[in-house]
């Protein structure tokens, strides 16, 4: 029988935050989360396909508010089109944008994705930097998507990953309190070992969409049971 990290929060009003645990209780708790998620999904990984730094950067900027599966697709005839920034940033008016517009927004994301590579072509020599720094400030290009390429790309941990998933995740755990993915992130890097967290962001994000969803989290059939307080959970 597995022992309860710290108690099931209850409250009719959905707001309401539990009292906040202190640091050690939150580091045990944080571990354990991160055990039981290894264990229940022990080969979870990047769901992008790509083969090269600027195609996971590609991908990556084309699955703001869109579906991996929904990305694989379009990249599939994508990448064979395009394969170096020159493609994107000479890619003729309208031409881009008509072959990523089923991942939704796709003029902005046409848009970002020129300037981006206007700028690895005039900065980088048409190559990805393998640097959080120089990663953030390339246009459109986010602490997200930055250590997105920096953990799958370069195999470099920069930091946690920090999606909508990993967000709703984070705070429902009790592991952060804070809504910006900045902040979210600085708290969950004191939590978890640097050794795991690439891995525990995948794991967090596949929790997330397998049971842990947004509205309608599957907490009966949850291995994060006994270790999770639930908050902002309807219903609990
Ligand atoms: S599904 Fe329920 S028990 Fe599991 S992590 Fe989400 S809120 Fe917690």
């Amino acid at each position: 029988m597995p022992t309860r990290i710290g108690p099931v929060f209850i409250s009719c009003n959905p707001g309401e935050q539990p009292p906040r645990a202190g640091m050690d209780e939150r580091k045990k708790r944080a571990r354990a989360i991160e055990r039981r998620l290894a264990k229940a999904y022990p080969d979870a990984r990047c769901t992008l396909d790509f083969r090269s730094p600027l195609e996971l950067l590609v991908a990556t900027v084309l699955s703001a508010q869109c579906t991996d599966e929904r990305v694989n697709l379009v990249t599939k005839d994508l990448f064979r089109k395009y394969r170096t920034p020159e493609d994107y940033a000479l890619a003729p008016p309208g031409a881009l944008e008509k072959d990523i517009r089923s991942t939704g927004f796709y003029r902005n994301k046409a848009k970002g994705l020129r300037s981006c590579c206007r700028q690895l072509i005039e900065q980088f020599d048409g190559k990805v930097p393998d640097s959080i720094d120089a990663l953030v400030a390339l246009p459109g290009i986010g602490r997200k998507t930055a250590n997105v390429i920096m953990g799958n790309a370069f195999g470099k941990t920069t930091g946690i990953t920090v999606d909508t998933h990993v967000r709703r995740l984070a705070n429902r755990l009790g592991l952060t309190r804070q809504a910006d993915p900045g902040k979210i992130e600085r708290d969950l890097v004191e939590l978890i070992p640097r050794s795991k967290w690439v891995s525990f962001g995948h794991r967090m994000i596949q929790h997330g969409r397998r049971v842990c969803k947004a509205r309608r989290p599957d907490c009966r059939h949850c291995p994060l049971d006994d270790v999770c307080p639930r908050v902002g959970v309807e219903g609990k």
